[in-house]
This record gives C-alpha cells, structure tokens and sequence, in this order.
C-alpha cells in the first residue's frame, strides 16, 4: 500500500509501553490509534507494584538513560491529582555487605545509605530514598484518559503479523510485550510473577528487597491496598496463582510489618513479566512501513516507560 506522507502510526498493544508510546506519539503530532489483544486492565502492566526504579537490563548504557528520563515524567505526574502515581519514601535492604550505590541509582531522589537502627531484623545494609510509585489501576485509567483527550482510539483487535499491520499505517510501534514472540521474536521469554494484595492498614513507606534470589520481600502501599511481593520463575507461562506462594509472601511481609498481620487479602494477581536478554527499541523495515519495536521489559518496564517512549517516537522522527 502507499501510505504517502501521512503522519499516521498504529501503536499494537495496551500495556505500559503501547500507552505511554501512543502519548509520546500523539504530543509530537502524529494521527495514532492502538490496536491490542488485551485492554489495559487485562496486560501484564496492570500487575505490576508498581516501583519506579534502576534496570539493569541490557543494553545497560541506553536502559540507565531511560530510566533517568522516566524518573523526570513520574516526577511530574506525582503532581497531578489523580495519576496514580505517587513520590513515596522508601525503605530498601539487602542481606549484603554496604557499598556506594551503582550508577545506575545514582538518580534515586534523598538516596542516603540507612542507619543501622533502621535495618529491619537479617538485613545488613540498606538505603532511604524518595521513589516515585505507580499504583498501575489508577495509573492505566489516567494515561487511557489522557489518549481519548487526544483523540487516540483503543481497538481490541489482534495483530496476527507485523507485516500485516504494516499494510495499516506507514509506521507501526510493536509494544506487544510477550506478545512479540508471536512476531517471530522467541528470545522473548515470560518471567512469572505473583502478589497477594492487601487492604491498606494505613502504610506510607514501601519496602523493597534487593535480593538476586528468586523469591524476595517488598510491598509497596497504595491509597487503599498494599501490593506484596515478590516472586520470579523464569520460564513459567501458567498464570494460575500458587497458594504456596501467597502464604510465603503473606509470612514474609508480616514477620517485617506487624501491621500488615490483620490485613485483609483482597486478591491474588499473576503476570508473566516479557522477559530479553535486552530491551529491544530499534526501527526496521517492513514492507512499506517504518516499525519500531519497544518491548522486552522484563521486570523494569514500567520504570523504562517513558524514557523508551521518548527513544521511539525520536525514532520515528
Ligand atoms: C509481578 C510483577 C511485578 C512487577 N513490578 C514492576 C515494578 O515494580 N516496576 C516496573 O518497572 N516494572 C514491574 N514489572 C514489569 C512490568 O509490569 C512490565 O515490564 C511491563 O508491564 C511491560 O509492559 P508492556 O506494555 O511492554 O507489556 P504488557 O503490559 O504485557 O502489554 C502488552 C500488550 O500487547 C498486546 N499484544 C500482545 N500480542 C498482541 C497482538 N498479536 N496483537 C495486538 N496486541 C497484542 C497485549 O494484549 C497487551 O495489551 C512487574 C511485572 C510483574 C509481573
């Protein structure tokens, strides 16, 4: 098809990225539309804690610098009533010995390294920080709001290939998550992961575990629940939740916070985290078409979000 010169983009997929992409998209002047499998509320994003923080994924230079410039849009929507995302102080530790930060969290906002009084009991290091958190529901609605403003349509309408997609628009972004693989890209792999949700007792501060073990504790409190975590099993696509796993999480976050002891669990939710061996943001080729591919997340893609944003609508010129 000849697409001519219209500025015209088709954004696949309704998570984070596809959403966060469609913004950056629109605000540059581009005629978008979205089409997804799954709405907002149905995507791996929704599950998330969702925290603000370093990756160290690959390509590590790019991911930091994504990240930073995340860290500057979360840092805006904090002051927007109604966004879902908050600046909450934090309390991270670790069972390793102290040490300067790595550059990566050089950026964390009021980051000082913990008095050892305020170490919970079996941690040995630890940081106080100020860390913008999304409370992915709210967060979701807010940037799905903000593209009806801007006159960008959501269809829920499976793309079976890029090519095919191509044949829609003159640039395509491909924010298909997992959903990549689908495209032909199986270096894609889903990470699992779980959190029991809690009714809020009143917790201000969000605790975070910096563990490379494959179950750690965090939870990270919204206005009216606290989401704990955390867990990872690479490899597994069964979204079905584990009770193993929601009574080890529930242990573990009521031995730290007594007054998570008499909390009511509200839900259980699962996702499978779109895990590469590096976050892909690069532009090809198809067809008539100019794709741009922003996906492989992991487990930081929140926190990538608008950084990656940014890189592709820069992408799309
Ligand atoms: C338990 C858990 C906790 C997490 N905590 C954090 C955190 O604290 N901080 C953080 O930064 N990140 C966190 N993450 C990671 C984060 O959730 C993901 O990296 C992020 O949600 C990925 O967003 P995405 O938009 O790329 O993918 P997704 O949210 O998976 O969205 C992909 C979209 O593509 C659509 N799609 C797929 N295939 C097709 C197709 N063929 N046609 C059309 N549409 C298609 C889907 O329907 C969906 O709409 C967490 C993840 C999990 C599971």
């Amino acid at each position: 098809m000849d697409h001519g010169t219209a500025r015209e983009a088709l954004v696949i997929g309704a998570g984070v990225s596809g959403l966060t992409t469609a913004i950056c998209l629109a605000e540059a002047g581009w005629s978008v539309r979205i089409r997804t499998k799954d709405l907002p509320h149905d995507t791996t994003s929704e599950v998330a804690g969702a925290l603000w923080g370093p990756s160290f994924q690959e390509p590590m230079a790019k991911t930091m610098a994504w990240t930073n410039a995340s860290l500057a849009d979360f840092t805006a929507l904090a002051g927007e009533p109604g966004s879902g995302v908050r600046m909450a102080p934090a309390l991270t530790v670790s069972t390793m010995p102290a040490g300067d930060p790595p550059p990566q969290a050089r950026s964390i906002p009021e980051l000082r390294a913990c008095d050892p009084a305020e170490l919970p009991p079996g941690f040995t290091s630890g940081f106080r920080a100020v860390m913008p958190l999304a409370d992915m529901p709210r967060y979701l609605d807010h940037l799905t709001a903000r593209l009806a403003e801007a006159g960008v349509p959501i269809e829920q309408r499976p793309v079976a290939s890029l090519a095919e997609a191509a044949r829609e628009a003159p640039l395509i972004v491909n924010c298909a998550g997992l959903g990549a693989r689908d495209f032909g890209d199986d270096s894609v792999r889903p990470v699992f992961g779980q959190h029991v949700v809690v009714a809020n007792p009143g917790l201000d501060l969000l605790f975070m575990e910096l563990s490379t073990a494959d179950e750690w504790t965090s939870y990270f409190p919204h206005s009216d629940r606290v989401v704990c975590g955390g867990v990872r099993v690479p490899g597994r696509w069964d979204r079905t939740p584990d009770p193993a796993i929601t009574d080890r999480v529930l242990a573990r976050v009521r031995a730290l916070e007594p007054r998570l002891r008499d909390a009511e669990v509200i839900d259980v939710v699962t996702g499978l985290r779109p895990d590469r061996p590096s976050v892909r943001v690069e532009t090809e080729r198809i067809g008539t078409a100019q794709c741009i591919h922003n996906y492989g997340h992991s487990g930081t893609g929140v926190s990538l979000s608008w950084g990656c944003a940014h890189e592709a609508t820069k992408l799309a010129g």
